[in-house]
């Protein structure tokens, strides 16, 4: 295994984090394969993964209620006397405070359900930009003082999806940020922050830690033919989680990758790539932006999220609803776009909202009729998430 130092914290983390939100289960989401996921846990610490990344709502029944990630993980590493040999990553559910005693409330649960005294690297989990003004205002940067001065939390930070300029100005309010994870793969370095905010953490000595690596398996399954060959021009050949992972890290300014993992297979093949020291030449870097721009070529709008169609009166967020619509297209995965549809987007602000006023569509820069746009992804993803 190889070591990278997170930022500021001064932890030496495990290149490769273990993701715990895609567990093996056996009906639905909420019962895990404890047998199965000890095994894999049980080998990746053997192999040198230092770093465990849960939150609170991973594998519960709905996609923001409790889940039984933080227990499963809790109970594993009790049993097994394995808690000091760890870092535990975990997130408050920001979505769900509605009082300043909640941030409290929830540490307190997450705490006795990964049976410990205290949380490495305590997150605001998925933070919208209404979500970060709703915390600030309830006063969470005092909250998070007190983590850390009472030792129940050693270092924070927040995960999030938005765009890089809310990122910098969360990051700049508060000194204290030690680590971010964020969406990253090589199709997203001009999504969400992408690689703008992966160069802004690096300057300011922030931990990195990215999610959806191989978004959420899709650019290694199913691979379009279109694919495959251009894969097969490259001077190197490497499987399609090879190029993922390693286009990862041949990047200075990743710390860590979390992987979330629902095999001991995909444990073992994970670990033997993040132990494998593998320099992409530049002909391979130019075959990675053409896979990314193969792989745009499938999506089902044109919109080039450039935002002069925003603000919506009705509240529609437009780029995104788009966006998540093209993802799904360009991926062929539905669950995993939906997912992201339904977590990303308040809920008035969601296709279903669009009142078709017509407003916006002068102002398309790709000359899309919006409202109809909508409508397909409304068609699409429908009003409510149930993909579990
Ligand atoms: S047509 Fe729909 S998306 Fe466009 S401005 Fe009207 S409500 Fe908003
Ligand atoms: S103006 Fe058109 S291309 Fe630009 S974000 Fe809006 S829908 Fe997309």
């Amino acid at each position: 295994m190889i070591y990278n130092k997170l930022g500021k914290t001064g932890l030496e983390v495990s290149r490769l984090g273990f993701g715990t939100m895609r567990l093996p289960t056996f009906n639905s989401n909420d019962e895990i394969n404890t047998e199965e996921a000890s095994k894999m846990l049980e080998y990746g610490i053997e192999k040198g993964i230092n770093l465990i990344d849960t939150a609170y709502p991973y594998h519960s029944k709905t996609l923001e209620g409790s889940g039984n990630s933080e227990s499963f993980v809790g109970e594993f590493l009790a049993e097994n006397n394995l808690r000091d040999e760890v870092y535990i990553s975990t997130k408050s559910p920001s979505w769900a405070i509605e009082s300043e005693d909640d941030f409290e409330m929830y540490l307190d649960e997450q705490l006795e359900k990964l049976q410990t005294d205290y949380i490495d690297i305590y997150l605001l989990h998925s933070l919208t930009v209404p979500d970060w003004y709703k915390v600030k205002d309830l006063n969470v940067l005092d909250f998070l003082d007190d983590c850390l001065s009472s030792g129940k939390v050693k270092h924070v930070g927040f995960s999030s999806h938005i765009e890089v300029d809310y990122l910098i100005e969360i990051i700049d309010e508060y000194p204290k940020w030690e680590v971010v994870l964020t969406q990253m793969n090589y199709l997203d370095e001009y999504y969400q922050s992408g690689i703008m905010g992966l160069e802004y953490l690096k300057e300011m000595n922030i931990g990195s830690m990215i999610m959806e690596p191989l978004r959420g398996g899709r650019l290694v399954q199913n691979i379009p033919g279109e694919i495959n060959d251009l894969w097969n021009m490259a001077e190197v050949k490497r499987t399609p989680v090879e190029w993922a992972l390693q286009y990862l890290w041949n990047r200075d300014d990743v710390d860590c990758v979390l992987s979330g993992m629902t095999s001991l297979e995909q444990v073992k093949q994970n670990i033997e790539i993040a132990s494998t020291i593998d320099k992409i030449s530049e002909y391979d870097r130019e075959l990675i932006r053409e896979v990314a721009r193969t792989y745009r070529g499938f999506i089902g709008n044109r919109c080039t999220r450039c935002g002069y169609c925003m603000p919506c009166p009705q509240g529609v967020d437009i780029i995104n609803c788009l966006t998540e619509y093209n993802i799904a297209h360009m991926l062929g995965d539905p669950k995993a776009s939906a997912m992201q549809y339904f977590t990303l987007i308040d809920d008035d602000s969601r296709a279903d909202s669009c009142v078709q006023c017509m407003e916006c569509i002068p102002f398309c820069t790709q000359m899309l009729n919006i409202p109809e746009e909508l409508q397909k992804v409304y068609e699409y993803f429908g009003s409510e998430f149930d993909h579990f």
